[in-house]
């Protein structure tokens, strides 16, 4: 609470009238505000960004993160539902009449250990599938989660400033690609206001203090594929009383790949990758039969498609050639594309281009999926955009190959610095959700 009365005090000095509709929000002021508020409150922001760190939790089981959260959400005057899909959170700040806006974090870490010998690196364990797993916040969420709470903050600290509702949910599971799912059937837009508009970030191996975005596509689906190849086994010395599946699974793993460069439109993305093939038990025997696990990536539904009947076809005619059954072969729909709105990119990049000027770029979609892409397809339209968590010299030295490689996302070295990535996670969320508010009171 220190910090709201703290911001209004510094956005009464600067003079920051309460807009009318039509206004232009003044830019410049409002970073001023935010990031003098930031620089008084970030040792309590810094403290929880290293607990949550030091103690990460998986999918489904962040437990003790959730409930750190909902005890910082209240303190600051939300009202705060837990246990939303599992254990997700629901947090409630309402400031009259006006668009409900939502912003979200994920709550979960992976299951690997860290390397990075921090002071505040993870040591933890948790049950995972049945054993005992090192976990490491090795995606950033605990600095989405940092930012979320201090935009929290910041947002209720310039509560003169807009009208309406703030929603700001936490989602278990990202990393499975289930969490929004189980908090949307848990009633989320049901049980809770349906936003008008949505907003998330994320972190990765960039320049801290930068922010890149796009426009309509900004993530790849993801789909899974199983094929099961069925041969006939027998002695590796007689093959020719057998059906060899690993000749079948050999064959597919290198023939599928035509699909990408011969079937699908070349100035289209899509990627096909078999992750794991299961046979066979020793050199001299032929096994019965070949499991190949794989990961289906596009961006568009159409692209997906021909994939799919590419993947099958080549999967089938494998089986032909050697004589063999018909594979069972089963797609299973994973992770949907995040679709940027126009709309609300464009109010919030306006916004954000007076604040961070050449710091902020549109970039090429990104490859990998989030389900955040669920509550769009929900019905909120949104924005999601990415922010770096490195000094900005080592990302050059990086780039132009006179420093080493920097750990990316998922790395067991990946280690954010924590103020200015978090600095920029809450000034860019903060105006973000002021452009939604300010574009909604031109709009009425
Ligand atoms: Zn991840
Ligand atoms: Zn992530």
């Amino acid at each position: 609470m220190r910090f709201a009365k703290s911001l209004l005090a510094s956005v009464v000095l600067c003079s920051v009238p309460a807009w009318p509709a039509r206004a232009e929000l003044d830019v410049t002021k409002l970073k001023q505000s935010i990031e003098t508020s930031f620089e008084s409150e970030y040792p309590q922001l810094d403290a929880l960004y290293k607990d949550i760190h030091a103690h990460p939790e998986i999918g489904f089981q962040e437990e003790k993160t959730a409930a750190k959260l909902a005890a910082e959400m209240r303190a600051i005057g939300f009202e705060v539902t837990e246990k939303v899909g599992k254990t997700g959170l629901v947090a409630i700040y309402k400031n009259g009449d006006g668009p409900t806006i939502m912003v979200r974090t994920e709550l979960d870490a992976l299951p690997m250990e860290e390397k990075t010998g921090l002071p505040y690196a993870s040591h933890d364990q948790q049950i995972w599938h049945g054993r005992e797993t090192f976990v490491d916040h090795s995606c950033g969420h605990d600095i989405h989660m940092a930012s979320w709470v201090g935009t929290a903050k910041t947002l209720v600290g310039l509560k003169d400033q807009w009208h309406g509702t703030l929603m700001f949910i936490a989602q278990p599971a990202e990393e499975e690609a289930a969490g929004a799912k189980a908090m949307i059937v848990d009633g989320l837009f049901t049980r809770f206001p349906k936003p008008d508009v949505g907003f998330a970030l994320h972190d990765g191996p960039g320049a801290y203090g930068t922010i890149a975005y796009r426009v309509g596509v900004g993530s790849s689906n993801s789909d899974g594929l199983y094929i099961k190849f069925h041969g006939r086994g027998g002695h590796g010395a007689i093959p020719q009383a057998t059906i060899d599946p690993v000749m079948m699974a050999a064959r597919f793993v290198v023939d599928v790949q035509s699909v990408i460069s011969r079937e699908k439109d070349p100035t289209e993305f899509g990627v096909i990758s078999i992750g794991a093939i299961h046979s066979g038990s020793a050199g001299n025997i032929i096994p019965d039969d070949a499991t190949l696990v794989g990961t289906i990536r596009t961006f568009k539904p159409e692209v997906r498609a021909r994939m799919f009947a590419g993947i099958e076809r080549t999967a089938r005619a494998v089986a032909v050639m050697a004589g063999a059954p018909l594979p069972d072969i089963r797609i299973t729909e994973g992770t949907k594309a995040i679709v940027n709105d126009p709309i609300v990119v464009g109010a919030a990049v306006k916004v954000l281009k007076a604040a961070f000027a050449e710091k902020i770029a549109a970039t090429p979609p990104g490859t990998p999926s989030e389900d955040y892409s669920e509550f769009i397809n929900a019905g909120v339209p949104s924005m999601f955009f990415n922010i770096g968590v490195y000094d900005p010299e080592r990302v050059a030295a990086a780039r132009n190959g006179s420093g080493p490689p920097l750990p990316g996302n998922h790395s067991p070295l990946f280690a954010p610095v924590p103020k200015p990535t978090i600095q920029t996670g809450v000034t860019a969320m903060t105006l973000a959700v002021l452009s939604a508010f300010d574009e909604r009171a031109k709009g009425q």
